[in-house]
């Protein structure tokens, strides 16, 4: 058996047969483009598969070497990718700037870092492994544009960009290249999505018909961004490579047709989606982030779940038998959080701390848990434990504490608090969490009512509004 055929046979034993079997196939005869920066939910999409496994499956064969994951940084404004990186330590600026959309943006974890699979080399060698040979319009799909960007196919694609972009010119390292062109009423940017930079023309006034000169200077250092003012008519443009790369640079025309090309987004896989997926946590255990490294994640859901009467099921049944019971409710509780899409950050104690990226997967988890809960006192023949819920949702810190990825902020300590206010199988919730509309829905269609209270969160706020869910 080949290494790859061993790998693929480790992967069949790592994770989901199906899933393994369409990755395999996809590696063995997918065009070379559909293997550089793999959007996985699309994968999932395409073969039928439930995306949590198909998460998992990737996560296996990137760590039997089949596939590198890359954590690209992406403008927010045009998805382009900022900055690719093997691992989210590299993740570390405080801000990231686009040449083209002539921002600058603050890292967050929720939709500004994709993650995505490009085939390692040793199993299958693709062009983007060379993106130095790739052509201009598959250099902008496989390198610049991130996997959140829904390009069309083939000669539609092609036509786009024949309509977008008046003039494009491959420039080797050292060399020079005129361009002459026609330069249109409309706004245009000289762009090269190599080195990142980009120079606006500002089209207005008056048609002329005498030639307009500008030059552009590629070198090491990125080329601030400017504007120059320009009139419709000709122009020659002199492009002197200075870089050690080549250069691809474009005139794009930055009108309806451009924007409606960067507006059409689809999903993909968010760093903080794989933050919180139970296998991720699992087999990247001690690897995500540096000691002094935090990211910011604007959104993420906190459940905290504690055992009532546990110290009374010790005394009166014995420590074997609690503790068998104690850690059946950690196997329940593990399994339900996974099967949401959540993973648990840590057990202290009885306690139980995980997370979601959306409050609705973290209300269905609660509710399943809590339905858990007879079926474990039935099996064990005691009715001893209460298992008290609290559900948040906010902004918080990714950061790692003694060597786990962790969540630090006010969001944390709220929902810890939270928790602490169940007495009974009421499941308590912030505002945030029962606004969420997808949330409110599932708790409608279970038939539950929320009822709002104003409780004193200790050492946190005084008056918070929480919902009793009963
Ligand atoms: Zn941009």
């Amino acid at each position: 058996m080949g290494e790859t055929q061993a790998l693929f046979a480790a992967l069949r034993q790592a994770t989901d047969a199906a899933v393994a079997a369409a990755i395999d196939r996809h590696v063995k005869e997918a065009p070379d483009r559909e293997l550089s920066r793999i959007n996985i939910l699309d994968f999932a999409a395409r073969y039928r598969l439930d995306e949590e496994r198909v998460i998992g499956a990737f996560l296996h064969a990137a760590r039997l070497g089949l596939f590198e994951l890359s954590w690209n940084v992406l403008c927010p404004g045009c998805g382009g990718v900022l900055d690719s990186n093997a691992t989210l330590k590299s993740v570390n600026r405080e801000e990231y700037a686009c040449a083209l959309c002539a921002a600058g943006y603050e890292p967050t974890l929720d939709e500004m870092v994709e993650v995505a699979f490009t085939v390692n080399p040793r199993i299958r060698r693709i062009a983007a492994h060379d993106p130095e040979t790739l052509a201009f319009s598959e250099y902008m799909r496989q390198t610049f544009w991130s996997s959140g960007i829904e390009l069309p196919d083939g000669s539609a694609y092609v036509r786009l960009l024949d309509e977008i972009v008046l003039d494009a010119v491959e420039l080797p390292p050292g060399e020079k290249a005129i361009l002459s062109l026609q330069l249109p009423n409309q706004f245009c940017i000289l762009f090269d999505p190599v080195t990142h930079s980009a120079q606006f023309l500002d089209v207005n006034g008056a048609a002329t018909r005498e030639r307009q000169n500008l030059t552009v200077v590629f070198n090491k250092l990125r080329p601030p961004t400017g504007k120059v003012t320009m009139r419709p008519g000709p122009l020659r443009v002199t492009l002197d490579n200075r870089t050690d790369l080549r250069v691809l640079p474009a005139i794009w025309i930055a009108g309806s047709a451009l924007h409606d090309l960067l507006g059409k987004r689809k999903k993909f896989l968010t760093a903080k989606r794989l933050l919180t997926n139970q296998t991720f946590r699992d087999i990247y255990r001690t690897d995500t982030l540096d000691v002094d490294q935090r990211l910011k994640i604007t959104s993420l859901t906190f459940l905290f779940t504690d055992l009532k009467g546990s110290t009374e099921l010790y005394e009166r049944v014995g420590d074997l038998v609690a503790y068998d019971m104690v850690r059946e409710h950690f196997r329940v509780l593990h399994q339900v959080v996974a099967s949401h899409a959540g993973a648990v950050v840590k057990t202290i104690g009885d306690a139980v701390m995980a997370t979601f990226a959306t409050p609705d997967q973290a209300i269905a988890a609660a509710l399943e848990m809590r339905d858990a809960m007879p079926n474990l006192h039935a099996r064990a023949r005691h009715e001893d434990l209460v298992l008290k819920i609290g559900v948040h949702e906010g902004p918080c810190l990714a950061v790692m504490v003694n060597d786990r990825l962790d969540y630090f902020g006010q969001t944390v300590n709220i929902a810890a608090r939270v928790q602490g206010l169940a007495v009974s199988r009421s499941i308590f919730a912030t505002k945030a969490v029962i606004d969420n509309e997808q949330a409110a829905g599932l708790l409608d269609a279970a038939g539950l009512t929320p009822m709002p209270q104003q409780a004193l969160l200790r050492g946190v706020v005084d008056r918070y509004t929480v919902y009793e869910i009963p």
